[in-house]
């Protein structure tokens, strides 16, 4: 029974901006057909979720890796994080600007370091040490990024990626063994002070993944999705209050707004049920249900 959800962030795009993005739409569509070919394959529900947000990466669409937001200071200041729901084995890497792939750097603080989240110098020095890819911080840099750090600076705000909506990335996959993981990559919000750090990186927020419970990743106002605690919010709900992924998800994303947060989640259960809720005006997403098709959504639709 294998099921994967992908997700290329979330916001609410600038009235009269083009929502229905034919180039993203193609971009979801490629990636999950490659996650999905790499799933029917056998191969783990960890190896598909690193390999699904590594080509997210390296989309420049998208906001992480290449095309990835520009902090205060004009440069990309990453974060990503990986879980494996067998073990709840899991790594996260924050304010990173060489390591070319933060995903496959978190995956390898989760599998090749005794410990869980590694910091900007210190996490691109273990990158360094394990011998993984390093870029000039500039690799990461598009011109549209520029304009929009430009344009956030001018109104003095700090930014989900409102003009287009699109953002964050992350993937959730069930394996055909039944193991359940999760992983998400991001620069971030446009304009944000250096050293800010989002609900991305951190365990039990922006990812989450168990195999009693469900993968989630989640995309929006990162402060909000700490302080609910997301992720581990949905894996209590449905572990300790017996409740559905549809009902924990949906409180999750509720507690969120609470707090005046926007954003939407993708997640996947221990018995193959996927949601992919979401309070903005889009949230760029793919996913693959029992039928095997895949399935692409920006809007409410
Ligand atoms: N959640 C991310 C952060 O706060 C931003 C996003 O999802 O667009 O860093």
């Amino acid at each position: 029974m294998i099921r994967l959800a992908l997700h290329g962030g979330a916001g609410d795009p600038a009235p009269g901006a083009a929502n229905d993005q034919p180039e993203h739409r193609a971009a979801l569509a490629r990636i999950a057909a490659e996650g999905l070919a790499w799933l029917k394959q056998g191969r783990s529900a960890v190896d598909v979720v690193e390999r699904v947000v590594e080509l997210l990466e390296d989309c420049p669409l998208f906001n992480a890796g290449i095309g990835a937001v520009l902090n205060a200071d004009g440069v990309p200041e990453l974060d990503a994080a990986i879980m494996d729901g067998r073990s709840r084995a899991g790594g996260g890497v924050t304010g990173v600007s060489r390591s070319r792939s933060p995903v496959r750097l978190a995956r390898a603080v989760m599998e090749r370091s005794p410990h869980v989240l590694f910091a900007g110098l210190g996490a691109e020095a273990l990158g360094r040490e394990l011998g993984l890819p390093e870029v000039d911080p500039g690799y990461f840099i598009i011109e549209e990024r520029v304009r929009q750090l430009e344009q956030a600076r001018r109104t003095g705000s700090i930014v989900l990626d409102h003009d287009a909506a699109f953002g964050t990335v992350g993937a959730v996959a069930r394996d055909a063994r039944g193991h359940l993981a999760a992983s998400t990559s991001t620069g971030g919000l446009t304009n944000k002070r250096p050293g800010r750090v989002g609900d991305t990186p951190i365990l039990g927020a922006g990812t989450y993944a168990d195999d009693r419970s469900a993968a989630v990743s989640c995309t929006g106002t990162g402060e909000c999705f700490i302080r609910a605690a997301a992720g581990f919010q949905i894996h209590a709900r449905i572990t300790y209050a017996g409740q559905d992924l549809k009902s924990a998800a949906q409180a999750a994303l509720d507690d969120v707004r609470e707090q005046n947060g926007r954003g939407g989640l993708i997640a996947i259960d221990r018995d193959g049920n996927v949601v992919l809720p979401f309070n903005s005006h889009l949230m760029y997403r793919a996913w693959v249900e029992a039928d095997g098709v895949v399935r692409v959504g920006l809007g409410p639709d």
